[in-house]
């Protein structure tokens, strides 16, 4: 009670009262046949045994929108006990709400029992003092189970016992209309869990959807509250942003609705660092397109290229020599990288082998060239090194230089390293003196 008149005073609107719209079967496009033979199983077992059972989220999304969906979830009112005496095969899962996985051979189904919104008189769901929610465990019913999803088109059930669609935020209209529109007041529910505006951003590109205006308008005075997101979170969603095949749009969004310098804080986004990055999510888009896998270290050390060359260059004209200042500054700017979103192991290594392979692909030891090449960074290097040239960096040449070089035959490659020594050698008189060493920054 107390909760609530609190929210009423802050001026935060109370959830909203949705409308239930059926959608009969002969009024959408949603057919048994696109779900999987898993979920199937799922959607009958729990009717069978007496539960209700819809099929939610993004795969009724998708569907309705002749997409293959990702996977399948289902809800339902029977429990996480009740749905796993049902399948032989399940488990539970999730300790901040429980949820049983049941599987299938190889597929597993999400089933989630109906949850109702935080905003609960039980005292089991609850959010901070800037409205995030930070418990959200209670059981409830598909109503409210609707009003505390994220967008109106994720919100549509499909309910299989007589193939219709059960609307409640109006998600329905809003999928021919092309829309993405939060369900309630888009502030609170930003504030509720900051996630929200790169979920927005992701759907709006991914499904070309138009971001509702009332929905997008609170975003750039909001995105600082992603900072008190979990780090490991936010790698997930990156990643996923990153991944989607719509990278080249997503960026732009993030850069007009102000989250980008939120998700990367040392991002130096002037033109030269852009036009690598657009040209990075371009190259992204495109292997997505054919089917390519994607590494996310290749962005990320796009993204943050400029910054751990100024920290590179700062430490070299302090005294240090080359390569130890590449990796303190890449160890610097993953550091401060993955208190934002924090970088696996993996990512981090792979990020700092691409950056610290440039000095050395770029001017290369004529005695290590083979090493070089064989080594198992030596694609994601020299790739990086062909987008900095194509976006227009001073690169020597040496991208196209490579590029030849490790398609020729060992003739050719004695004459084209020949070629590089008579050039370094005519070089060496021009080179720039060190400068004198200033104050180590801090
Ligand atoms: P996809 O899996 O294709 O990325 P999806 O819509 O299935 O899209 P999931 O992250 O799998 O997205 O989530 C499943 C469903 O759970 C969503 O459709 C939405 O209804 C709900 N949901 C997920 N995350 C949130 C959130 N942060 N706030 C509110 N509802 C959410
Ligand atoms: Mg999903």
């Amino acid at each position: 009670m107390l909760k609530r008149l609190m929210q009423r005073l802050r001026g935060q609107p109370r959830p909203p009262k949705l409308k239930l719209q059926i959608i009969p079967r002969d009024r959408h496009s949603l057919s048994r046949q696109h779900i999987s033979s898993a979920a199937k199983k799922v959607l009958y077992g729990l009717q069978e045994a007496g539960f209700q059972a819809y099929l939610v989220g993004g795969s009724v999304r998708d569907l309705l929108l002749g997409l293959q969906p990702k996977d399948f979830d289902v809800a339902t009112n029977a429990t996480p006990e009740e749905v796993r005496n049902i399948f032989r095969s399940s488990r539970i899962i999730g300790r901040r709400f429980r949820l049983v996985h049941v599987m299938f051979g190889r597929e597993t189904v999400e089933v989630a029992t109906f949850r109702a919104h935080h905003q609960d008189d039980t005292g089991q769901g609850a959010t901070n003092a800037t409205g995030m929610i930070v418990r959200d465990n209670v059981y409830g019913s598909i109503e409210q189970d609707a009003e505390r999803r994220d967008f109106t088109v994720n919100a549509l059930y499909y309910h299989i016992a007589d193939f219709s669609i059960h609307d409640f935020a109006g998600g329905f209209a809003d999928i021919e209309r092309r829309t993405l529109r939060l369900i309630g007041h888009p502030e609170t529910r930003y504030r509720e869990d900051p996630v929200r505006m790169l979920r927005a951003v992701r759907f709006a590109a991914k499904l070309q959807f138009t971001l509702d205006p009332a929905c997008a308008e609170p975003i750039p005075h909001l995105a600082t509250l992603l900072s008190s997101v979990s780090p490991h979170r936010l790698f997930d969603e990156v990643q996923k942003l990153l991944a989607c095949g719509h990278a080249t749009q997503i960026l732009d969004m993030l850069e007009n609705l102000r989250l980008l310098p939120v998700l990367f804080p040392s991002l130096h986004a002037n033109d030269a660092s852009m036009t690598l990055i657009r040209a990075t999510a371009r190259s992204t888009d495109e292997r997505i397109a054919v089917g390519k896998s994607i590494n996310p270290a290749f962005f990320y050390a796009a993204l943050l290229w400029q910054s751990v060359q100024d920290r590179q260059c700062q430490l070299h004209d302090h005294g240090s020599p080359v390569m130890p200042a590449w990796q303190q500054a890449s160890q610097y700017v993953l550091q401060k990288q993955s208190e934002r979103t924090a970088l696996t192991k993996f990512t981090g290594m792979a990020i700092r082998e691409i950056w610290e392979m440039q000095p050395r692909l770029q001017v290369p030891d004529v005695r290590q060239l083979d090493g070089l090449l064989s080594s198992p960074r030596f694609r994601a290097a020299f790739d990086f090194l062909v987008l900095r040239e194509a976006s227009g960096e001073k690169t020597g040449h040496m991208g196209a230089w490579w590029e030849r070089y490790q398609h020729a035959d060992p003739g050719l490659q004695a004459e084209m390293t020949r070629a590089l020594v008579d050039q370094k050698a005519t070089a060496t008189p021009n080179r720039r003196k060190r400068r004198p060493r200033k104050r180590k920054p801090t």
